[in-house]
């Protein structure tokens, strides 16, 4: 089912609108509106560009109570990092996973408070945790739609699949191919006489910490294989010692 995105007693119409167009841009089209100052407004189909749909299709309610009743899990949003009552504050990304499981099963509902007093008391009750965007402690407040727009993100982000590492065209190089990649660094330091340790004593097991870090792969240690190849070739032309 999708999440009920319900904001209680918007001011703005502006926000309205706004928050229809986070909203669908990452997916979600389940609006509620508790008590709006003004809706429909001119300016709530402005800014919602291309989600007039989401707005079309708006329930209107008078209360919280209302929104939320069908509902197996509610989440409020607050811009307080920590809550006027003792449930624990989750972040979006901590609360997502579990609004897309209740959701898969249920209702779930995200509410969002008023600009200027945000969520009461009263509409806290009805909540079964609490959301905070964590911010900077002297600036905490979003602007409404921007809320809207980082719990909408982040519901996408917890119901797509999970990232898959892009497919290598080039194997790894093998342990084995790194440890002669590794000597023959070896060798061509002492050819050119490298004797600066600042790197510490230890420098050529660092190197292969930076090659293991690097996560090489075959095409890329022929590569720097050709390279020191190239070097001690070009160092017996010029007469050195080998
Ligand atoms: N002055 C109000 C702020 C209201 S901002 C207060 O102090 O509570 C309007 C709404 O945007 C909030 O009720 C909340 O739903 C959302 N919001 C704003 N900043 C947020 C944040 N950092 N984390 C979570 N929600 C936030």
């Amino acid at each position: 089912m999708p999440t009920r995105f319900i904001l209680v007693a918007p001011r703005h119409p502006g926000n309205i609108g706004a928050a229809a167009r986070a909203m669908k841009a990452m997916g979600q089209r389940e609006l509620w509106l508790v008590a709006p100052a003004v809706f429909p407004h001119a300016l709530a189909s402005e800014r919602a560009v291309g989600a007039n749909d989401l707005l079309a299709a708006a329930t209107v309610v008078a209360t919280l109570a209302e929104a939320v009743a069908d509902c197996g899990l509610v989440y409020g949003t607050s811009a307080r990092p920590r809550s006027r009552y003792y449930w624990p504050v989750a972040s979006p990304r901590e609360a997502a996973p579990r609004i897309v499981a209740a959701a898969a099963q249920g209702q779930a509902a995200l509410v969002f408070g008023s600009e200027r007093s945000g969520l009461s008391n009263a509409d806290l009750e009805l909540c079964h945790g609490l959301v905070h965007i964590p911010t900077d402690p002297e600036f905490g407040s979003l602007n409404l739609a921007q809320a809207v727009q980082v719990l909408a993100y982040e519901l996408r982000t917890a119901s797509g699949p999970s990232p898959r590492p892009a497919r290598r065209l080039v194997p790894l190089a093998p342990v084995a191919e790194l440890e002669r990649l590794r000597s023959h660094l070896d060798e061509v330091l002492t050819e050119i006489d490298f004797t600066d340790r600042t790197g510490g004593p230890h420098l050529l097991r660092r190197v292969s910490r930076i090659f293991g870090r690097a996560e090489l792969d075959q095409d890329e240690v022929g590569m720097l294989r050709g390279i020191l190849v190239a070097m001690q070739a070009r160092r017996r032309r010029a007469g050195g010692r080998s």
